[in-house]
């Protein structure tokens, strides 16, 4: 058997998943979710799949690979319906191997059921004990395997009352997306960790989606976010919605997809995303002012911070790097003269805008440290003078367990180092990371969100072991 070796170059978190759900009677649907989960392409790189149904018949196809790799005209055809489920992976529970690739799909005594899930139960190690405890046999090592055998097994009349029976049993991070034979349901856990909204279409029809950005990709109008703890049905002309379970005491929606994980053009918690980042890059500019001649944004995400930091600071803003926008993921391991290259391989700098400047340089986090040092070193080689990094955020010194890959505080390097010895380590004449207060201050919240990368204080109870591969250990021990 071949085996796959993937080639990650670059030390953002990777987030978890994107997920889409379409109910559209006159559309092609495969279609529709294809483009969506193109749209969020961002959220997850290692595989992808479809599930559809016509009202009697399910049919799925998945793969690894990015969603325009796994998907072709043929493989679509066949995928016939009015509903339709997708989802894009980055692993964060289990491995990157592909039986964990979603959506899953089982047989029930109620008819077919395929989930796609974006985010990460918290307690999955102890629901997936008490599954194998009752016989109930799981063929990978993800946590969203368990939550559909929970929902196959669940007490309920119909989909909505065993899904509402299920809710409260789960701790963590899910929004979700459920397709049966003549419905797509709309999930979101309570505290409301990950994003998801639903937009209409303007033929009949519904599309929820990760975010926003998908559903303006696809025509939506009139979005909304699927509020805390709420069930949407698409199966009709028109939504119907129930609160499953009250939305928790304490909201805990993810800082993060502000910060770097959400496209621009996505709104998150009602705010626009390219506006959050330019605020945060204007009061970086207040907490951390420095004399220089450009400012320069580390392409892509950190563009709308570098645009706020250079007219908040009064400093000229110009590109100092060109990235490679077609790169993604590679399954294509480097040679090791390539290797070599690192992120020359991803980003280029631009000589002419750097030489003998004094620079300020935008980037939204340092988790590992393993790329800040190698393009800044590509900007010293380019004749740059000074360099200023200024970061768009607190310090991660935190792991996440609720969906995002940064699971270990080995890994984190503000964790391991200071402030200073972070500076020494990549290199830069001077680094500068956001405040917490200054954060939220431009994001315009006192509350309602999770910071517990930065904080350590999580908004529900976790347990340290849980980290991506802890929950293979127990698979392994039990
Ligand atoms: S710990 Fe950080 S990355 Fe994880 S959900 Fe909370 S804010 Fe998001």
């Amino acid at each position: 058997m071949a085996v796959i070796q993937e080639s990650r170059m670059g030390d953002h978190p990777n987030e978890e998943c994107g997920i889409v759900g379409v109910y559209a009677p006159h559309e092609d649907v495969a279609s529709m979710a294809f483009y969506g989960l193109y749209a969020l392409q961002h959220r997850g790189q290692e595989a992808a799949g479809i599930a559809v149904s016509d009202g009697q018949t399910v049919r799925l196809h998945k793969d690894a690979g990015l969603v325009s790799q796994v998907f072709n005209a043929q493989n679509l055809a066949p995928l016939q319906g009015h509903y339709a489920i997708g989802h894009t992976r980055y692993s964060t529970t289990g491995s990157s191997s592909n039986r964990n690739a979603q959506p899953f799909m089982i047989e029930t005594e109620h008819g077919p059921l395929v989930i796609a899930h974006n985010g990460n139960l918290v307690n999955a190690a102890e629901l997936r004990r008490e599954l194998l405890h009752k016989g109930v046999g799981l063929s990978s090592s993800s946590d969203s395997e368990v939550m559909i055998m929970m929902l196959a097994g669940a007490e309920g009349e119909g989909w909505i009352e065993r899904i509402r029976n299920c809710m409260p049993k789960w701790c963590g991070a899910y929004s979700m997306v459920i397709l049966t034979r003549r419905c797509v349901f709309a999930v979101r856990d309570p505290w409301g960790f990950r994003p998801l909204s639903v937009g209409m279409l303007p033929s009949e029809g519904h599309v929820v989606a990760s975010e926003t950005g998908a559903l303006r990709t696809l025509g939506c109008v009139a979005i909304r976010e699927v509020n805390p703890g709420e069930v949407i049905a698409l199966s009709n002309h028109a939504l119907s919605v129930w609160q499953a379970v009250p939305p928790a005491a304490r909201l805990a929606r993810c800082v993060f997809e502000h910060v770097y994980f959400s496209r621009p053009d996505s709104f998150w918690d009602g705010l626009s995303v390219h506006q959050v980042r330019q605020r945060l890059g204007e009061q970086l500019a207040n907490e951390a002012p420095v004399t220089a001649d450009v400012v320069i944004p580390v392409p892509d995400s950190s563009i709308p911070a570098a645009i706020g930091y250079a007219r908040a600071a009064g400093i000229p803003y110009n590109d100092g790097f060109i990235k490679n926008r077609y790169i993604g993921r590679t399954f294509i391991e480097p040679t090791d003269s390539l290797r070599k290259q690192g992120v020359a391989l991803k980003f280029n700098a631009i000589e002419e805008n750097v030489r003998d400047k004094n620079l300020v340089v935008i980037d939204d986090s340092i988790v590992r440290g393993n790329t800040s040092g190698p393009l800044l070193r590509l900007l010293r080689q380019a004749g740059a003078r000074q360099i200023h990094l200024r970061i768009t955020c607190p310090p991660i010194i935190h792991p996440c367990f609720m969906g995002v890959d940064m699971g270990t505080y080995e890994e984190l390097i503000a964790h391991r180092m200071s402030v200073e010895e972070i500076r020494q380590h990549i290199g830069c004449d001077s680094l500068h990371y956001l405040s917490l207060a200054g954060m939220m201050s431009a994001i315009g919240r006192s509350e309602g969100y999770c910071d517990a990368c930065y904080t350590g204080d999580y908004p529900l109870q976790v347990n340290f072991k849980s980290t991506k591969t802890g929950f293979e250990k127990v698979m392994s021990e039990t």
